[in-house]
């Protein structure tokens, strides 16, 4: 039922299995239908498992920008300040939200590919333990760089009062990740990640101080307002008409997580994800970031590759599409996804194709 002419290795949209697309192809539910409130309630405990949380988890219309900006205007007053570790394109993102909201940002900034340590998160609290707000990226999805989050969550607890909120875009679904376990308050994803969906759906995990926070929020919202959001998921529903068909789709997929167990998915991931580094470094190339995700490979590569149309090559004569890198580093790097249903075959075709076209 897919289209197998190409098949995409890029850090997100990723593959989406067939029961996920035939999900989505059947007729669409009536949002405010007994079956559409058993269909979302149904998800918000898949979600909740994916998450390990016990908390709510809502899913939104919107992608996970529009998910992260909800966290901004929904948890925050005017003037609070919030700090950002930005070490790529996604973090960098969250430096430039939140002044937009009238919120004040302390922004830690790193090289790209490097990630933040327990012992600069412990200098940077001493300096600003009164931030409202830490935030921080499990993967940026723009370097492939990984962030201790368990680790790090705990020295913002230790050291402050702030909530730790986290863009799980790249990692939910993928990399261990356990919101209740690691004291985290806020944690965001996207459908089109490791969650085998399309794009258009966001995911937002909260804990009850994170609670409690939305209810003193003074920010400008109406779309993205999650009291809304949260009255309308205790009674299996959303303020607004929510994408019914990806959250079939979504069901679809989640029902896939859990039929695999979320421990064994965690495994799969890190076994492709040291299998594709190993190829990448035998193919020639450098693995980028210091701390490498399992959900996306991103490899410094020498010029010459990108100007002889390597990506292209693999796309027209391998059916396969990579990503390149981004900003600055557009025309240096190479991003491999591998997020989501990607299984040793496909990484091992994916190698073998990489070394046919570099041979070439
Ligand atoms: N955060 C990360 C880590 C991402 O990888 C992305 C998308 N690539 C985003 C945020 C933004 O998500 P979206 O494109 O769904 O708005």
């Amino acid at each position: 039922m897919s289209d197998i002419s190409h098949t995409l290795f890029t850090p997100g949209p990723t593959k989406v299995p067939d029961v996920v697309l035939q999900a989505i192809a059947r007729p669409p539910l009536h949002h405010r239908s007994d079956e559409f409130r058993e269909l979302i309630t149904r998800v918000s405990g898949h979600l909740q498992y994916l998450f390990q949380t016990t908390g709510p988890v809502l899913v939104l219309t919107c992608s996970g920008t529009g998910a992260m900006e909800a966290t901004f205007v929904n948890l925050f007053s005017s003037g609070e300040r919030v700090l950002v570790i930005s070490n790529g394109k996604f973090s960098d993102r969250w430096v430039q939200m939140p002044g937009i909201f009238g919120l004040d940002v302390v922004e830690i900034k790193l090289d790209w590919g490097k990630s933040p340590t327990s012992s600069l998160m412990r200098n940077v609290l001493l300096a600003h333990s009164d931030v409202s707000a830490v935030y921080l990226t499990h993967c940026e999805t723009s370097t492939g760089a990984t962030t201790d989050i368990k680790t790090l969550s705990r020295i913002v607890h230790d050291n402050s009062d702030a909530l730790v909120c986290v863009d799980g875009v790249s990692s939910v679904g993928a990399l261990e990740f356990r919101f209740d376990a690691w004291g985290i308050d806020v944690a965001v994803t996207a459908s089109q990640k490791a969650l085998m969906c399309p794009p258009g759906l966001a995911c937002v995990a909260l804990s009850d101080r994170a609670l409690r926070k939305i209810k003193s929020s003074d920010l400008p919202k109406y779309y993205l307002n999650l009291s809304e959001a949260l009255s309308a998921h205790d009674h299996g529903s959303t303020p607004w008409t929510p994408a019914v068909s990806l959250v079939a789709g979504l069901d679809a997929a989640l029902a896939m997580i859990r039929n695999e167990e979320i421990t064994n998915v965690w495994n799969r991931h890190r076994t492709i994800g040291t299998l594709t580094r190993q190829g990448i470094v035998q193919a020639g190339f450098k693995i980028f970031p210091e701390c490498p995700s399992d959900s996306v490979t991103v490899a410094s590569v020498p010029s010459s590759v990108l100007t002889n149309n390597f990506l292209n090559k693999l796309k027209t004569e391998k059916g396969m599409i990579l990503g390149r890198g981004q900003g600055k580093f557009k025309d240096k790097l190479i991003r491999v996804g591998h997020m989501g249903y990607y299984f040793r075959e496909d990484i091992n075709a994916l190698l073998n194709a990489i070394t046919a076209v570099l041979l070439e």
